[in-house]
């Protein structure tokens, strides 16, 4: 029998990422259910493990007995101080520029021009950033584990790429000379801060 998870997420791509990632492992990983009736805890945590701590928390109070996790995600580029890290999915609403984030508007859009302007004239030997996600899984109410995971790149003048989703269009990884958008999901999420962060926390389970 594999390992059931209940993943906290309502977006496609992260869900479809954890899937991907897991396969080679005795693990199911499911949307938690009914999570689109369930209001939204407020994620004003300074970190991307105290946010993701706060998510599993709170929704693993909402599947008694099952392992629930959440993820929190996001960009950190070393010319602008690190930002937009955990206000990465806000960073055109912060700006202004759009309402709020919805996974079916054009907020990835919006985002990638926010971060294109404030990169304007930055040389591409500044442009550093990487990818981290923390990953935090809970039961009934209470932390039980914790990854993080990072991948180092380089934001681009242009985007680049239709895959993946997000920043992948601007983050270029050096190595193999491709965005993030322009490599499969396998390729992606064998480098990537969301598939690192899921290997270790499945170590911890031993699986
Ligand atoms: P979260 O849903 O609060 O974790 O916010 C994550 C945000 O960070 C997303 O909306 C994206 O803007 C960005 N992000 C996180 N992971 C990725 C990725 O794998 N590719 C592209 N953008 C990402």
């Amino acid at each position: 029998m594999p390992l059931r998870l209940f993943v906290a997420t309502t977006s496609k791509g992260k869900l479809r990422d954890f899937r991907t990632a897991a396969e080679t492992h005795a693990v199911s990983i499911d949307p938690l259910p009914d999570l689109a009736d369930i209001e939204a805890p407020e994620e004003d945590g300074e970190t991307f493990a105290e946010n993701a701590t706060i998510k599993a928390v709170y929704y693993s109070q909402f599947a008694p007995g099952a392992i629930v996790l959440a993820d929190d995600s996001g960009l950190e580029v070393d010319a602008i101080s690190g930002a937009p890290g955990v206000r990465s999915a806000r960073f055109a609403a912060d700006a202004g520029l759009v309402d709020s984030p919805d996974a079916n508007d054009n907020t990835d859009v919006w985002n990638n021009i926010v971060l294109l302007q404030r990169l304007d004239g930055v040389p591409s030997a500044r442009r550093t950033a990487r990818y981290h996600c923390a990953l935090v899984a809970a039961v009934d109410g209470k932390q039980t584990h914790q990854s993080d995971g990072t991948v180092e790149g380089m934001i681009l003048n242009a985007p680049r790429g239709t895959g993946g989703f997000g920043y992948d269009p601007l983050f270029y990884l050096p190595k193999l000379d491709r965005t993030m958008a322009e490599i499969d999901l396998q390729t992606k999420l064998s480098l990537s801060h969301r598939g690192r962060a899921l290997e270790a926390l499945l170590a911890q389970f031993h699986i």
